[in-house]
């Protein structure tokens, strides 16, 4: 892994890394550090201006006749070049320019004195006086930082100035010889070792280039790892680490500077099934594209997306306004939509990847938690996938669903057994055609510690999602075979049992362990399953069923028609009964809706099941039952749930219905 990654960060590097010619290497050395250069030549001509007119003093007293003239000529080249080298500067001319500026000043310099100074009358002093033009020379070779060319140039001008001087000058062949082989050799010697200054100065340059490239290395380098251990390698989108780090700054500057924000979770529908049935290489080229097209959907609103686990994706964004937050969302449900990556194994009636969305967005209330937004958008997410997915919720506060509430119905399911607040009510299923009690069906009940009763739709929902409807579906069936079957007063008892519980391994064992404690048998029982949340039909769950069935338990199809996959349960579940939801009943009271009913209890009468339609309410829809020659019904007009005993002291009670049908 690490070796993988070192490779990476090395193919990342090389392309930024390249040999530099020699060429390109001396340009760089001779911009390199230009600034600097030019502030030390421009010191260097002030110090060296300022000795060179200080030696008007020795003119004074070595050539005094002449003195006039040589200082006049000190200061003319003095203040001109002094004036010259400043304008250079202000206007961050080249070195090369500043240097030569300098060159030049050291040779009129020269110059400059040697001319008016040769006129002198004190030809004794001056011969001696002539040993300081060697000062010049040094001052190009050592003094100055020129390059090698230009410090010979100048100093070899000088020591030519010198000899001419030397031709015109009256003196010895001795004096001659002593001073051209002085100058010379002073030439010489300063001249060679310029030459190693710069050779000198040009390996420090090197070196210290290599030293900023190799700093500059590790510094990539290290940026490099910090990149990807921030980056998702599949999709390269910033990964759960990175999001939560850039969560981290949302929160704090909502909390700081009050800026809002959405955190939105988006989430594959039916990955799994995807993975299942087309590999785990298309699975990840889904998910790759997903991202891809999520990214570019999510540039035009300036948010940032990450990968937050297998297949959900979170999408961070500073947002103004809630309605802002629902046209993202839709936008990236839209976005995913149009990909069209074909899904033909998701039974709901869609052949195409789409993802289910839920959004948090801050609110003054959400607390001082950042998790917080992340449970809300979680607990939204969960809602769009149990209205059907492909679809956006938003967290609402006020959803009982949503809210705090659930948070303690969560508390009180995990106590609810123990401390008696769960029970069991019986609702009567009559037989049309016989009028008798056919069988009843079983409806859990929750009390809050208070005495409130908790409403199955708020319970049951959070029971299923905490996992804690695993024990209280045992609690039920246990509690049933106790409560009715063993007294023998009612001979079916049909149960709900959610999806959740059917998908767990080892329900069904632990159906049988019940049976066989209680001394019931499997054909007291029917199981009434809804499509669910969890529509996706594993084959775990059809595996359960059959055990179910081999327990001698009937199978009944819940709230037909309210789902997405009722259809294609039909087709691979052999129902003993289908209950009609109530709902169609309802719609009864237009002729569409009577049609629409009497088209779906076709469907179903075709298949082979036994029909019960629930939610009889009144008289004229009981009559209505028996002319489409229902098997079973149930509702309030036949009777409403209630406790066990009352079916044990007074069953008969529910064959009030019985007589009125008698009597129709
Ligand atoms: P469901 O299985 O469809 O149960 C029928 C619901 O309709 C019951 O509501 C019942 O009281 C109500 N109902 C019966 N007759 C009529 C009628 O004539 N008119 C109207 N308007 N409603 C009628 P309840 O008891 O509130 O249960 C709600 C849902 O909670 C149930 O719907 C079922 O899905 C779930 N549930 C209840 N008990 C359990 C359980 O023990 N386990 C599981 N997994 N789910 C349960
Ligand atoms: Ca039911
Ligand atoms: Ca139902």
């Amino acid at each position: 892994m690490t070796n993988a990654l070192a490779n990476l960060i090395d193919a990342d590097l090389s392309e930024k890394r390249r040999d530099l010619s020699r060429q390109e290497l001396r340009d760089l050395y001779r911009v390199d550090g230009a600034a600097e250069r030019k502030q030390a030549a421009r010191q260097g001509l002030w110090i060296a201006g300022l000795v060179y007119l200080l030696f008007s003093i020795t003119d004074l007293i070595l050539i005094p006749d002449v003195a006039a003239y040589t200082i006049a000529a000190r200061f003319a080249v003095g203040v001109v070049m002094l004036t010259l080298i400043e304008l250079l500067f202000r206007y961050d001319a080249r070195i090369e320019w500043l240097d030569g500026t300098c060159a030049v000043g050291l040779i009129i310099g020269y110059a400059g004195w040697l001319y008016p100074a040769m006129m002198t009358q004190q030809i004794q002093t001056f011969s001696y006086y002539m040993v300081f033009g060697a000062i010049f020379m040094m001052g190009a070779n050592l003094f100055f930082s020129f390059r090698f060319r230009l410090s010979v140039i100048s100093s070899g001008i000088v020591l030519a100035t010198f000899f001419l001087a030397l031709h015109f000058f009256p003196a010895s062949g001795t004096y001659r010889l002593v001073f051209g082989t002085f100058y010379i050799s002073c030439f010489t010697f300063t001249s060679y070792v310029n030459w190693k200054l710069n050779v000198e100065r040009y390996n420090v340059f090197l070196n210290a280039l290599e030293a900023r490239n190799q700093h500059k290395e590790a510094t990539e380098r290290g940026k490099a790892l910090l990149r990807l251990s921030r980056t998702d390698p599949l999709t390269g989108l910033e990964n759960r680490r990175a999001v939560d780090e850039r969560l981290r700054d949302y929160w704090s500057d909502w909390q700081l500077l009050g800026s809002s924000f959405v955190a939105i979770l988006i989430d594959v529908d039916f990955f799994k099934k995807f993975n299942d049935c087309y590999g785990h290489q298309e699975g990840d080229r889904c998910l790759v594209q997903v991202a891809d097209a999520l990214s570019a959907t999510i540039k035009k609103h300036n948010a940032s997306i990450g990968r937050y686990g297998g297949e959900e994706f979170i999408v961070l964004a500073r947002m103004e306004r809630k309605e802002q937050v629902a046209l993202l969302a839709e936008a990236i449900r839209r976005t995913v939509e149009n990909l069209a990556i074909v899904h033909e194994q998701r039974r709901d009636g869609m052949s195409i990847v789409t993802v289910s969305i839920g959004a948090a967005f801050t609110r003054s209330q959400t607390g001082p938690k950042l998790e917080k937004i992340i449970h809300e958008a979680d607990r939204a997410l969960y809602l769009a996938k149990a209205s059907g997915r492909n679809c956006v919720r938003l967290f609402d506060p006020s959803d009982p669903q949503s809210s705090d509430e659930s948070e303690n119905i969560a508390a009180l399911l995990k106590i609810a057994i123990n401390q008696d607040l769960v029970s069991m009510v019986y609702q009567p299923i009559q037989n049309v055609d016989t009028g008798r009690l056919e069988a009843v069906e079983a409806l859990m009940r929750l009390r809050m510690l208070d005495g409130t009763s908790v409403p199955p739709s708020l319970f049951i929902p959070v029971a299923e999602r905490t996992g804690a409807i695993l024990e209280l579906g045992r609690w039920a069936i246990r509690t049933v075979c106790h409560e009715l079957i063993l007294d023998n007063h009612v001979s079916l008892v049909s149960v709900n049992v959610s999806p959740i519980q059917l998908r767990t391994p080892g329900f069904a064992t632990s159906v049988a362990a019940i049976l066989t404690e209680t001394g019931v048998t499997g054909n007291r029982l029917a199981f009434e399953i809804t499509e669910g949340l969890e529509m996706e039909m594993h084959s775990d769950i059809l595996r359960c069923i059959s055990d179910l069935k081999l327990l001698g338990i009937r199978i009944w199809l819940d709230d037909f028609g309210t789902g997405f996959a009722g259809l294609s349960w039909l087709r691979l579940i052999d129902f003993d009964t289908v209950k009609i939801d109530r709902s169609f009943l309802h719609d009864c009271r237009s002729s569409r809706g009577r049609a629409m009913l009497k088209d779906i209890i076709g469907l179903i009468r075709n298949r082979g099941h036994k029909i019960l339609v629930e939610g009889v309410e009144t008289e004229e829809q009981l009559l209505l039952m028996r002319e489409f020659g229902i098997d079973k019904i149930q509702g309030y007009h036949i009777g409403r749930p209630a406790p066990a005993d009352s079916f044990q002291t007074n069953p008969s009670a529910y064959k009030r219905p019985v007589r009125v049908l008698r009597s129709a």
